[in-house]
């Protein structure tokens, strides 16, 4: 699934290629995409269109146009989006939606999944509907070790529960969150609340790291992500644990674990990333048993 520097990476390549651009047709082939409204009566809406701004929020694409609306396009499992030229991709049975430019090339939306979801927004709904689901951008300036505190204070669930909340930070996901706690070295099964200052600091260290290098490799591609050049991310081949159950940690050559939390395969260094006994979350029902957990250690 695109998380911040997948997303992020294909803000990028957008941005150029739509600002000041505008939507001559638009056809919304999967009804899924855009519901509860109709395909053809939101097609007609962003026909045009001008983009002014292709942002991101979180794991959102942030589509601004001139008018003042807003397309927010979440990706989910395997939504993608490419640039090609008319009539490319015609025949690819996963392309849910085209739009053409004024400039004649095309801007397709594939999704084998059929998770992704795209919402037109009236002008200032995006701020609301946004704040109610995205919390703080953890690249941005005003995002401290302090910060991360805060919105881990008091949250009754494991760190890796915590951190794949898009309300406790915006836009990691497993892969991510991952990655981080084992720059971090704490372990995904530690409480959230109740980090010590180092351990904090560490860990919002652990967080820009972990995406600062996923943006560096534009992004993972484990199956469908890919730029809308059509060009693939290249950190899959850089993965510090994510996926690599069994082979030896970078850091101290510890074979690498695996576990579940909250039903999501969980990697991390049992030697790196010890869990405190006393610090375990014991709240959620899919935690590993008390014994996995003491083997792992
Ligand atoms: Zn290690």
């Amino acid at each position: 699934m695109p998380e911040l520097p997948e997303v992020e990476s294909v803000r990028r390549q957008l941005e150029p290629l739509l600002v000041g651009r505008r939507l001559v047709r638009v056809e919304i082939a999967d009804p899924r995409l855009v519901r509860p409204y109709e395909p053809a009566e939101v097609a007609a809406e962003l026909e045009g269109e001008r983009v002014a701004a292709v942002e991101r929020r979180g794991k959102y694409l942030v589509v601004r146009f001139e008018s003042g609306r807003v397309l927010l396009i979440h990706l989910r499992m395997t939504g993608s989006l490419r640039v090609a030229s008319p009539g490319e991709q015609r025949d690819d049975p996963h392309r849910r939606a085209v739009v053409t430019l004024d400039n004649g090339s095309d801007v397709t939306y594939r999704d084998v999944r059929r998770f992704g979801t795209w919402l037109l927004l009236e002008p200032r709904e995006d701020e609301p509907y946004l704040a109610a689901r995205v919390g703080d951008e953890p690249l941005d300036r005003l995002f401290t070790a302090a910060r991360l505190g805060e919105r881990l204070d008091g949250r009754r669930t494991s760190l890796k529960a915590a951190l794949l909340d898009q309300r406790t930070i915006a836009g990691l996901g497993n892969i991510y969150v991952d990655e981080a706690l084992w720059r971090a070295r704490l372990n995904p099964l530690r409480a959230a609340s109740g980090l010590d200052v180092a351990e904090l600091r560490r860990l919002h260290r652990g967080v820009r790291a972990a995406l600062e290098h996923g943006l560096a490799r534009q992004g993972s591609t484990l199956r469908d992500y890919r730029l809308p050049d059509g060009s693939a991310g290249a950190m899959q081949d850089e993965f510090r644990v994510y996926g690599r159950g069994g082979e030896p940690c970078d850091r101290c050559g510890t074979p690498i674990g695996k576990t579940r939390i909250g039903g999501r395969g969980t990697w991390y260094c049992p030697a790196c990333q010890p869990l405190p006994e006393a610090q375990t979350v014991r709240s959620s029902s899919s935690l590993p048993s008390r014994s996995r957990r003491q083997s792992s250690l």
